[in-house]
């Protein structure tokens, strides 16, 4: 997972750095310094976060191709799974 900031939304709210302090730095004037970093796996939750927390939408988070390709594995197989039948005999043969 990647991070990306957008400097011209970034108002220097400094929201984002309560989440993850030693990963989101700012600038003397509050605004963060990192523009395109990849996120250590430990701290993807916080960095999660500080994106829906930040009041401009400064930081974009950017799941990477791997993840998509499982996410959508897991939508595969859900299309392919049959309904659950309730079958009507299946308790009186207990
Ligand atoms: S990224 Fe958002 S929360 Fe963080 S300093 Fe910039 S405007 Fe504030």
């Amino acid at each position: 997972m990647k991070i990306k900031v957008h400097p011209s939304l970034c108002d220097g709210h400094r929201e984002c750095r309560r989440f993850a302090p030693d990963f989101l730095i700012l600038d003397d004037d509050g605004h963060l310094e990192l523009r395109l970093a990849e996120v250590p796996p430990e701290l993807q939750h916080a960095v999660v976060l500080a994106a829906e927390t930040c009041p401009t939408d400064a930081i974009t988070v950017i799941h990477e191709l791997d993840d998509r390709e499982s996410e959508h594995d897991d939508v595969n197989q859900d299309d392919q799974t049959e309904p659950i039948r309730e079958q009507p005999n299946q308790r009186e043969s207990r």
